[in-house]
């Protein structure tokens, strides 16, 4: 399962760094050396991830453990859908709550400043972390599929969601287009303009999928725009006050 994980992580984050570089070809330069730790990072963070993956996966085929079922018809066809949203809702809240935790001072020195050590951080980051916060990451869809019954194929696109929004949250720039962000669905949903915000100002912006916690709690400080979204250059994200910030 580690190896799954990792080659996961290598050819999701290896395809975005790749992209990011063609789109803008700044991004990484004079950065080989966070790059590398980002990548160290990540795949000691794929070990803890596949441990208990592994072992969830052994006993949902040969123990029967798990609400996973394989059957389409075993529940109506409006439930795979809701399915895949209640799992992003469930870990959206874990990761508000475990991540607010974190930035208490002793987590956040002893184990989430390896993530915030990149500044900014490119798609290599997606899973830079510590293993004390890759553990509380790495147990959330294993508890969940005792909870929540899934077809497989829903948990392969939650899976998926993860992977993606993991990766391109980090990678220095926007790709959704400006409208979207900027409308409605952006209002609720959180792209790399709100996570890099999260990754520039420290104390904002803690969700994963939805800015519904950030709202609620009045962490969320809205937008920011790449710089590079105005001028070629630097990945690095503006300052609020353009227009783009708490809404
Ligand atoms: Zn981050
Ligand atoms: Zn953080």
């Amino acid at each position: 399962m580690t190896a799954i994980i990792a080659g996961r992580y290598l050819v999701s984050s290896g395809g975005f760094a790749w992209l990011s570089a063609r789109r803008h070809p700044h991004i990484h330069v004079g950065r080989g050396e966070q790059i590398r730790r980002e990548i160290a990072w990540s795949l000691a963070s794929a070990v803890v991830y596949g441990l208990p993956a592994g072992i969830v996966a052994w006993g949902w085929q040969a123990q029967g453990w798990t609400l996973i079922y394989d059957d389409l018809h075993a529940y109506p066809s409006w439930y795979g859908p809701v399915s895949v949203l209640a799992f992003l809702i469930a870990h959206d809240a874990w990761f508000y709550w475990t991540h607010r935790w974190m930035h208490r001072p002793t987590p956040f020195r002893i184990a989430h400043a390896v993530h915030h050590a990149s500044r900014p951080p490119t798609a290599w980051a997606a899973m830079s972390f510590h293993p004390i916060e890759a553990l509380t990451g790495a147990v959330v869809i294993p508890a969940l599929v005792f909870m929540i019954p899934i077809h497989w194929g829903a948990l392969l696109v939650v899976l998926g969601i993860m992977t993606l929004m993991g990766v391109t949250n980090h990678m220095g720039w926007e790709m959704f287009p400006r409208r979207l962000i900027d409308g409605p669905i952006g209002r609720w949903l959180i792209t790399a303009s709100h996570h890099q915000q999260h990754h520039r100002q420290y104390r904002c912006n803690y969700g994963l999928y939805f800015r519904f916690w950030d709202r609620l709690c009045r962490t969320d400080h809205g937008l920011g725009r790449f710089d590079h979204d105005r001028h070629a250059g630097a990945g690095t994200l503006s300052s609020l006050g353009d227009g783009h910030a708490e809404r």
